[in-house]
């Protein structure tokens, strides 16, 4: 593979890592030959066991987001990063007329002040090393539209891509290139219910231009560029990896 496209000699952070779209994350940066610290609130083990199987470097570290100043904490703890993915995310459905403190509290810590959180961590220490990096943030076809019954989910990934380009305007000119990607549906355990709805799973893929769910590896392989020298000049972005879905 050209050297635009690789990792050799990178650390990379990578949140949610257990599972779904931050495991194919993980593995995806760490085939292109970084090291790979895989982060999850359950244990990342499996991951290592995949990353090692490619012949990769990895090493699991637990991590909960739901307390953002201790999740930092966890960050400083593991030495220079070249690369931080915030993955995790959650997501609780109501009525927004009944949606509860508790849910709209719980889902802006993981989801939105524990990404700032983690950005701000990463990139005090990259500029303080004059080193740059990388951060990609995990954004949302609801960072876009509205979505129905999910207001803190909305308004938490709308914050995601809003953060994304203040980032990339106040630390670009210090090498760290911030970008985020927006899945569109990807089938992990967050959609699970979705795809055991016949009605729901049928018109969400009547209107998918690709006619497929997403895979993971779908997300992974354009966090990998965005990773990677290829995209030195991209920053400030919010990719649509999403079939076509926001093109419609
Ligand atoms: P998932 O399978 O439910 O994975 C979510 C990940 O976040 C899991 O690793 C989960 O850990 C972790 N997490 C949740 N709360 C955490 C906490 N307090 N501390 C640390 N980790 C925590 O979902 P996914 O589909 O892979 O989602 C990954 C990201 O993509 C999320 O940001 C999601 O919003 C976004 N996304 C997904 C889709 C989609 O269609 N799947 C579409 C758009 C955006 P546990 O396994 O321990 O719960």
């Amino acid at each position: 593979m050209s050297e635009a496209f690789r990792l050799d000699g990178k650390r990379a952070f990578v949140t949610g890592a257990n599972t779904g779209i931050g495991q194919a994350i993980a593995v995806s940066l760490a085939d292109a030959g970084a090291h790979v610290i895989a982060a999850g609130r359950s244990s990342c083990a499996d991951t290592v066991v995949k990353i090692k199987a490619l012949g990769g470097n990895g090493e699991a570290c637990l991590i909960d987001l739901s307390d953002p100043a201790k999740a930092v904490g966890v960050l400083e703890s593991v030495g220079d990063l070249d690369i931080l993915v915030n993955n995790a995310g959650i997501i609780r459905r109501a009525d927004s007329v009944d949606y509860s403190e508790a849910d709209w509290d719980d889902v802006m810590d993981v989801n939105l002040k524990a990404v700032f959180m983690m950005c701000q961590t990463f990139a005090r220490a990259a500029i303080a090393r004059d080193t740059g990096g990388r951060i990609v943030n995990i954004a949302s076809l609801l960072s876009f539209q509205g979505g129905i019954r999910v207001p803190a989910y909305t308004a938490s990934k709308h914050g995601v891509a809003g953060l994304t380009k203040l980032f990339a305007n106040e630390w670009s000119a210090h090498g760290i290139n911030v970008n985020a990607v927006a899945p569109g549906y990807i089938a992990t355990n967050n959609t699970t219910a979705l795809r055991d709805d016949p009605k729901r799973s049928a018109e969400i893929l009547s209107r998918i231009p690709a006619g497929r769910w997403g895979d993971p590896a779908d997300i992974a392989g354009a966090v990998t560029f965005l990773c990677a020298p290829a995209s030195a000049y991209v920053t400030g972005s919010v990719l649509n990896v999403d079939g076509g879905w926001l093109a419609r």
